[in-house]
């Protein structure tokens, strides 16, 4: 009676760094690892709502450059 130990490997994949359902994550602007109390906004998370909206600044400010580069483009 052996165990079927790569079914169970299957079962929990990434056993070695549970930690509850989330892996270790990052915080999207200033690469802080996550606790577990997240901002997330779109595909991103962020450690606290300073990093978000420095991250939606930063964003703002690119898409602002852009936006003025067409405008460049189209006048
Ligand atoms: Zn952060």
């Amino acid at each position: 009676m052996s165990a079927p130990s790569i079914l169970a490997y299957l079962k929990f994949p990434a056993r070695s760094e549970s930690v509850g359902s989330f892996p270790t994550l990052r915080c999207d602007h200033c690469r802080k690892e996550l606790g577990h109390y997240v901002h997330r906004y779109w595909r991103m998370r962020f450690c606290s709502s300073a990093c978000m909206t420095a991250y939606q600044q930063r964003l703002a400010e690119t898409t602002k450059t852009k936006i003025r580069r067409l405008d460049l483009m189209v006048n």
